[in-house]
């Protein structure tokens, strides 16, 4: 399988080159020059597939010039194994017809483990056939660092460094980090707010001459080819669990960066029949807004209750908008170029083409918590924030009740104590595997907002 950019200016790469690369040189995402497509019979064949060997039927396609079809088996197997629920997806009922499929039984209780367990098996797996080592750096406002973290903790032939900003993360958040005690782990605590930490993190891609050429750095957000393709599995799972592909299914996915409901589109595109798909959004909703205005717009940030969706412009929205505009690589760099110096505006057809299977809707803190304590007086069930913008949006755009309606819950309602208190609820206890979180000993360096100390800080412990 070969990969090219959306913006149709950069090298054709095979599997291992996007996993290493990241951002084409272009300034595109690669995707898949084609998708594999199955016929409802093959799908229906995979019913009684468990989770890992599901993985491993809708995986294989996309690296099989990467690695060996027994050793894939085995990486999915261990990498699945690790989850803390047997079926690794339940499904939850909620009402008649309406599902959350559970995706926060991986270690830091966030569906993000499903893409970052896999990603780190694949990219000490790439490294270890180039002898090469390689560094990982990213920042984090929570979420994002412990599931790299947690997903790099075996990997032989990869030191990673997650800065985060000192004191503005929760406990929680921060200990699922700094607790993860490996000698290829670093949490730097620096002294500044997550935008510093960012712009560190950036101007440490563009200049990585601290590592004497001697190391490769490596970027792990959601950009990455290799997380969008761990996810498309889920969409197959829950479905055929709720008799597809005999019946459509429609999915609302809590949005952010647009990778996990990308993964539903190429789900689709695959062969899964799909009703509908739901863009659910946060106030900030850049989103919603090109799909009902067509806005294409940034506007300022705003903090919410569901953090993990705080974004300003949606980067994986680009690989929807390549496949929209028939893959003209030309139109997609101007519409971006356009976008960058403040507004663009879609042609009315191709938006017309993702109204097709895609709603939207913004949903706000205030009907977060109403929907968190609607849900939780109907069934009992508590609702992350997250999740719980997922369920309004379902509700709010529904297209068809014969439908299953399958919500994506995204996180633990435990990692989001502040908004189940502002529910009225109390946050429930952390699961079996965390009980003892808060107690574990803790490994963390309080470092300075300057980028010299911080790549001093990593020369040392990369080169000793
Ligand atoms: C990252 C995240 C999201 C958003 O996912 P995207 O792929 O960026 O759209 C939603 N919910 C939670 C809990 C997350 O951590």
């Amino acid at each position: 399988m070969k990969y090219i950019s959306t913006r149709g200016q950069a090298p054709v790469l095979g599997f291992e080159e996007v996993l290493l690369t990241g951002l084409a040189t272009d300034g595109g995402l690669y995707v898949p020059e084609t998708l594999p497509h199955y016929s409802l019979e093959e799908i229906r064949s995979w019913r009684e597939l468990p989770y890992d060997e599901l993985a491993y039927k809708i995986i294989q396609p996309f690296v099989a010039e990467f690695i060996d079809g027994d050793e894939l088996r085995a990486m999915l197997k261990d990498t699945y194994a690790g989850f803390a629920h047997k079926a690794v997806v339940p499904v939850q009922q909620i009402d008649h017809n309406e599902y959350v499929m559970e995706l926060f039984h991986g270690p830091t209780l966030a569906f993000k483990d499903f893409a970052l367990q896999l990603l780190g098996r694949l990219l000490d797996h790439a490294l270890q056939k180039r002898g090469e080592k390689a560094v990982i750096m990213g920042a984090t406002s929570g979420d994002t660092g412990s599931a790299a973290i947690e997903g790099c903790r075996r990997c032989n032939n990869i030191d990673i460094f997650i800065l985060h900003p000192h004191q503005r993360v929760s406990e929680v958040q921060r200990r699922q980090m700094t607790t993860v005690l490996g000698d290829n782990i670093f949490n730097l605590a620096v002294e500044g707010n997550f935008d510093d930490c960012q712009r560190m993190v950036k101007e440490s891609f563009s200049d990585q001459s601290f590592l004497r050429g001697e190391r490769r750095l490596v970027a792990v957000n959601s950009i990455n080819w290799a997380r969008i393709m761990a996810q498309i599995v889920y969409y197959f799972y829950a479905a055929l669990n709720l008799g597809a592909p005999d019946r459509k299914m429609a999915f609302s996915v809590p949005t952010g960066n647009f990778g996990d409901i990308f993964a539903g589109y190429l789900a689709m595109q695959m062969g899964l029949p799909i009703d509908q798909l739901v863009i659910a959004t946060n106030k900030n909703d850049v989103l919603h807004r090109v799909m009902s205005q067509n806005q294409y717009e940034a506007l300022p940030l705003e903090h919410t209750l569901s953090p993990s969706m705080d974004i300003v412009v949606s980067s994986n929205f680009e690989r929807l908008l390549f496949d929209l505009y028939d893959r003209d690589g030309a139109a997609i760099a101007q519409l971006m170029k356009d976008m960058a110096s403040g507004q663009a505006t879609l042609d009315v057809a191709k938006l017309d083409k993702a109204r097709i299977v895609f709603d939207s809707a913004c949903v706000d803190d205030d009907e977060t918590c109403a929907t968190i304590r609607q849900v939780h007086a109907e069934t009992g069930y508590l609702l992350d924030p997250h999740t719980a913008i997922g369920v309004h949006a379902a509700r709010a755009t529904r297209r068809d009740m014969r439908v299953p309606m399958i919500t994506l819950g995204t996180a633990h309602p435990v990692k989001f104590a502040e908004a189940v208190q502002k529910s009225g609820l109390e946050s429930p206890a952390l699961p079996h595997h965390l009980a003892d979180l808060l107690s574990r000993a803790e490994r963390y360096d309080v470092l300075p907002n300057d980028r010299n100390t911080v790549h001093a800080y990593m020369v040392e412990r990369v080169f000793g």
